[in-house]
């Protein structure tokens, strides 16, 4: 090559000279004619001599020659421009030509699929990608409209979007990526990520979806969501266990323990309680995402429900040290929606607002009319909430400082559930923060306006409660009988000697009394001994709580007169309630008989140890070994546990009969939660773990208080 080149250029030169030599003599030859011609004819001379010719053909072949060589330089270095310039265009020719086959090369070989569609949806490319998850050939798609791909309801959107784009500018899908249906030829649908972005080619708008069959990630989150919710379900029953057993430990079953071990056991008591709140938490978060959440809605007052909300989180407030205080409660704030959940939100936010107030601090709620809602706002004068963190507060998980939220007994999860709870009842949840100044968490319901409404009941989420007057003069203790009692779902009034007891009793209803035996005045046994001379009083339960409770029983010569439980001070919340429910069921009947179906043997020791006083109980580990005994006798009560070892608990619904083929009450007791149509003779379906030992009580008890009153 190298020498094809000297060779072509030595030609060159060689040519380029013969032509300068011979333009030379050309230009010599010329003007030397020139010269002669002039001499002879226009000068005269008959003879020109030779010499005269000699400086005219030098002259004219030097001229000719400085010629011929600008010309010859001018049209080199023309040709070399052009040599440039087509090599130029050659490089850009090919390296656009590589990047075209490189591009398609990409669009055809990459995993996710790639359309491009033009501004009223009609389908310009279909990668083989696309093909593949569409189950479909390019060819059968493109000119069609892009809709043919998308089930419904997408379908219907996706012109909603389009025509809004083409009117407004206003992008909803474009940019982010977003989880929608995709339908194949076949007409099976599939979930798949979509992600658009808008090409601009000259005056033509286009848009380009990225699409990915995300059929199996969607599997395996199923799957982990599954797992989840299996080792969740199954970490109930031995929580059950744990936090019964250390309920009824603390209660003082076992005896009075040293301080050193009592303190010990509320540290248990404590964590088991957080592990209850974790795994309900998530299993909560699990059926949220499943969508299989179901909010039982109903009429409801707001601030009916925020004063009981109130009531059932004041041990928050003490807890932390903290005052709730209302500052508006609009009345008649009526609402749809499912109280339980909704007092969920609540505890939440009152929980929140009081772990993050000051010591001494004051949180002040409020219920307000805001155009066509109704706001329930929780202020605090806490630290407020950074600024990097308000863009994640309602993200699963999401702790401003987890350290510090660690000791502040928190999940993550609680405003993540909240979120979804009040756009779940069409309302919206918000927070205004100033740093070190507080926060105030709000969140707005529609109102409910229903021309039935006068006449329809306002659902009460506790239910009615129960009435009880605390006889007792030692202020400190007064106020721990109130907060346990309240606590216990119990309403209560205060008397702090035997005068106002008596005088509560004959002007107020009340469903049983606590007392304590010494009083200023009057003393707690012949207050007892009097009551029971008087015919108003003479049945009504007393629960006595004493120092000196024993002394007490042997001074009334172990006759107790209706008394149905006598109490050691100091009290354990557990016993107190536990005790006063026992009292409100007196009855001088025989020992019920209750079918425990359960093959957790732990549970069954455990619940026959709540359940000792108000019961006999009678396990079954296997659906076999019930069928027998429900064969053998007649039970007033089944404790049914789901998840039998030899079958569904639900399938022995139907056998739970007497022998006169009435239908056996039955409380179900289980890690899972009951599904589909609840049988009628359910009368409570308890979750294992989420349900405390008084809960699974009252329970029992109302079921049995239902066999008594025909
Ligand atoms: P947790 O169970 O941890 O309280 P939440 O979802 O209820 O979970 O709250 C998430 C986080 O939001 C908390 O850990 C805390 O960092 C922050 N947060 C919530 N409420 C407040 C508040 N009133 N003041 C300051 N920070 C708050």
């Amino acid at each position: 090559m190298d020498n094809e080149q000297k060779t072509a250029g030595a030609g060159w030169i060689d040519r380029a000279i013969l032509f300068e030599v011979v333009l030379a003599c050309f230009g010599g030859l010329f003007v030397s004619t020139v010269a002669f011609l002039q001499q002879r004819f226009i000068i005269g001379l008959d003879s020109v001599p030779v010499q005269n010719f000699i400086a005219p053909f030098v002259v004219g072949g030097l001229l000719a020659a400085t010629v011929a060589f600008f010309v010859r330089q001018s049209r080199r270095h023309l040709l070399d421009r052009l040599k440039v310039e087509r090599e130029t265009a050659e490089f850009h020719r090919d390296a656009h030509d590589e990047l075209e086959i490189s591009h398609q090369a990409v669009i055809e070989t990459v995993l996710d699929g790639i359309i491009t569609i033009d501004e009223i949806g009609t389908i310009l490319t279909f990668n083989p990608a696309a093909e593949n998850i569409f189950e479909v050939e390019s060819d059968e798609v493109i000119g069609r409209n892009v809709k043919i791909l998308m089930p419904e309801p997408y379908t219907s959107e996706h012109d909603g979007y389009l025509k809004a784009f083409r009117e407004t500018g206003e992008t909803k899908i474009i940019g982010g990526g977003r989880e929608v249906m995709g339908l194949r030829s076949d007409g099976t649908e599939f979930p798949l990520a979509l992600a658009v972005s808008e090409v601009l080619t000259g005056d033509k708008r286009m848009f380009a979806g990225v699409v990915r069959d995300i059929t199996d990630r969607k599997q395996a989150e199923r799957q982990k969501n599954e797992f989840i919710s299996t080792v969740s379900h199954e970490l109930r029953t031995p929580l059950t266990s744990i936090k019964g057993s250390l309920g009824l430990i603390k209660s003082g079953v076992v005896g009075e323990l040293p301080d050193q071990f009592k303190s010990m056991l509320d540290i248990a008591y404590k964590n088991s309680d957080r592990l209850v709140l974790l795994i309900n938490d998530i299993l909560d978060m699990e059926k949220i995402e499943a969508g299989m959440m179901n909010f039982n809605m109903v009429p409801l007052d707001l601030s009916e429900l925020v004063s009981q909300s109130l009531e059932a989180n004041k041990g928050f407030a003490d807890e932390y040290n903290v005052t709730f205080a209302v500052t508006e409660l609009s009345p008649a704030t009526r609402v749809r929606g499912d109280g339980d959940r909704l007092m969920q939100v609540l505890s939440n936010l009152l929980s929140n607002a009081a772990k993050f107030s000051p010591i001494g601090a004051q949180v002040d709620i409020s219920v307000k009319s805001n155009d066509g809602n109704y706001r329930v706002s929780v202020s605090d004068y806490g630290p407020g909430i950074p600024d990097e963190f308000k863009d994640q507060i309602f993200n699963k998980f999401s702790q401003a400082d987890a350290s510090d939220t660690r000791q502040k007994n928190g999940t993550g999860l609680g405003l993540s559930i909240s979120k979804s709870f009040v756009e779940k009842h069409g309302g919206i949840i918000g927070f205004n923060t100033k740093a070190g100044e507080g926060t105030t968490f709000y969140f707005d319901l529609p109102k409910y306006e229903d021309s039935n409404l006068a006449t329809m009941p306002v659902s009460n989420v506790t239910g009615k409660e129960s009435r009880i007057l605390i006889c007792e003069d030692e202020p400190d203790i007064e106020k721990l009988l109130e907060y346990m009692l309240r606590q216990g779902g119990f309403d209560t009034a205060l008397a702090i000697n035997a005068e106002q007891a008596k005088e509560l009793l004959a002007t107020e209803k009340f469903d049983a009394m606590t007392l304590d035996l010494i009083l200023p005045g009057q003393d707690g046994i012949s207050l007892i001994k009097e009551l029971r001379q008087n015919p108003e009083t003479r049945d009504l339960p007393i629960l006595v709580i004493s120092a000196k409770a024993d002394k007490g029983r042997a001074e009334l010569n172990g006759d107790a007169f209706g008394i149905i439980d006598w109490l050691e001070k100091p009290i354990d919340e557990n016993v107190l309630t536990e005790s006063l429910r026992n009292a409100l069921q007196y009855s001088a009947e025989s020992k019920p008989l209750i079918l425990h179906i359960e093959d957790d043997s732990d549970v069954i020791h455990i619940v026959s140890a709540i359940v000792d006083d108000l019961a006999d109980v009678t396990p079954a580990m296997t659906a076999k070994e019930a069928k027998q005994l429900l064969q053998e006798r007649d039970f007033d009560l089944v404790i049914l546990d789901l998840m039998l070892p030899d079958c569904q608990g639900e399938d022995l619904l139907p056998l739970l009969r007497r022998s006169d083929k009435s239908l056996i009450p039955v409380v179900v007791f289980s890690a899972r939660e009951i599904n589909g149509s609840v049988a009628e003779n359910i009368q409570a379906a308890l979750i294992k773990s989420q349900s405390s030992n008084e809960i699974l009580m009252a329970a029992i008890r109302s079921s049995i208080e239902a066999r008594r009153k025909p």
